[in-house]
């Protein structure tokens, strides 16, 4: 089927990616303390495999996979277990966590390890070690990688598909890794093409990066079957089913996952992280994140410890400027308000954003006024002002008649409301109740 390069509805919010566009990423310091979650990714979490008092290297296993949808928690930098309990979450929890002391003095030198040749492993072992490695999706859902690497035998995948769409306001990481790692970027496609069988990938970039789509297009490999394909600039573009309609015009129905049509997706900064393990043979204990926004000194783009905690990271881009009001993890379309300053940085997390009141949501809300703004809004055709209307009375059940399941919690609705309704974070508790009710129920 012929190529979009678009979808229908959305919305197009200001970019304002000028702020770190163009700064190159550059590594910050090792903190004091680092906090690891045993909870960073979707699936169950982490078991801890260290004690109070232990003493790690960097990249160390301190947390063992639970089960085969979880990932492995490694030690992003040497130092001494200080204790494992409740800490502060970005997503407003308390969450289990392992608390490392720093050793200030280590060289943060990785135990002497084996790096895995690629090309000389069957996809099992290929899956295998991208698990081992702790890789999970780093565009922000932190599904865990090795499991989109096995689709089920009655399963046919024929095309790889590399988000590098970035579309969320703000944050430039992927557009950073895209022109700064284009080699590991291909590196990382090799390998997935490798596994997965497939013998076309595409990758897709928003045109407002065309000097990631340049830098891409000069390093495609010459013996696979890899293109670049500019996207039209609307958010949001980068949401998997966004993705696949713009890039080969199919459509994942609801309910079925990208492989039910074909189609792999996976994220730039997520391939570069999986060449990394096989160059390497390091796990996943640091990412690049956007620290940017208004209300901030020294907008950057940092190569961080995962674990460093948002004060340190704050610090280190010169602190918060007086006009500051409110600090966004994510980006500011699906992010949340971070009020804990000590939660750490997660392997998700791919920007903190701080906003001043000028950008910051207003917080008064009024009653719909059914003027529909929502509906033209929501790019899976539901019906956000109904679903309001639901939520509001607590009438869940019928929100999952109305397809609540279909949400993607993008954001859209909650931008355009002229009520100033909070739809999409509405959406979002009311989506968490339902997966704990279906837990209940079990
Ligand atoms: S948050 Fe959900 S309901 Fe709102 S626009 Fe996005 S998909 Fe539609
Ligand atoms: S945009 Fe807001 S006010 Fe308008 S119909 Fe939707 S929920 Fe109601």
């Amino acid at each position: 089927m012929r190529a979009r390069l678009s979808f229908r509805h959305g919305v197009h919010p200001p970019e304002h990616k000028e702020l770190t566009a163009g700064v190159p990423v550059r590594r910050m310091p090792y903190p004091e303390e680092i906090v690891l979650p045993l909870r960073q990714h979707t699936g169950k979490p982490a078991r801890p495999l260290v004690e109070p008092g232990d003493r790690v290297e960097r990249g160390d296993k301190i947390g063992e996979a639970d089960g085969f949808v979880s990932v492995p928690i490694h030690a992003s930098s040497a130092g001494t277990v200080k204790e494992i309990g409740l800490w502060p979450h970005p997503d407003g929890s308390m969450a289990e966590a392992i608390r490392i002391t720093v050793d200030a003095f280590s060289p943060q030198i990785p135990r002497p390890r084996i790096i895995p040749h690629w090309d000389g492993l069957t996809p099992d072992q290929v899956v295998k070690a991208v698990q081992r490695a702790g890789v999970v999706g780093l565009g922000g859902a932190a599904f865990p990688t090795h499991v989109k690497l096995l689709p089920p035998d009655d399963v046919v995948v024929d095309t790889l598909i590399v988000n590098g769409a970035e579309c969320e306001p703000y944050l430039t990481t992927d557009h950073r890794v895209m022109t700064e790692y284009p080699e590991r970027v291909q590196f990382g496609i090799r390998i997935m093409m490798h596994t997965l069988g497939v013998e076309r990938a595409i990758i897709g970039v928003e045109k407002n990066k065309p000097d990631a789509i340049e830098t891409l297009e000069r390093t495609l490999p010459d013996d696979l079957d890899v293109t670049v394909q500019g996207l039209t600039v609307k958010y949001p573009q980068g949401y998997e089913k966004m993705l696949i309609h713009a890039l080969t015009g199919r459509d994942v129905p609801p309910g079925k996952l990208p492989m039910h049509v074909g189609v792999v997706v996976q994220n730039v900064a997520s391939l570069a992280c999986i060449a990394e393990v096989f160059e390497t043979g390091l796990p996943l204990i640091e990412r690049v994140v956007t620290v940017t926004g208004p209300g901030l000194r020294r907008p950057s783009n940092l190569i961080v410890p995962v674990g460093a905690k948002i004060r340190d990271v704050l610090e280190f881009c010169g602190g918060l400027l007086d006009e500051a009001t409110e600090i966004v993890f994510g980006g500011p379309m699906m992010g949340g308000s971070q009020p804990d300053v000590d939660a750490p940085i997660i392997k998700s997390t791919t920007g903190i954003v701080v906003l001043t009141k000028k950008e910051s949501r207003p917080r008064r809300t009024y009653p719909c006024i059914k003027c529909g703004h929502c509906l033209d809004a929501c790019p899976v055709f539901l019906n956000p002002s109904l679903l309001g209307i639901l939520a509001q009375a607590g009438r869940f059940e019928e929100m999952e008649e109305a397809d609540l399941a279909t949400c993607m919690l993008c954001g859209c609705c909650s931008y355009v409301c002229p009520s100033n309704i909070p739809l999409s974070q509405m959406f979002a508790l009311a989506k968490a109740g339902a997966q704990r009710r279906k837990q209940q129920a079990a």
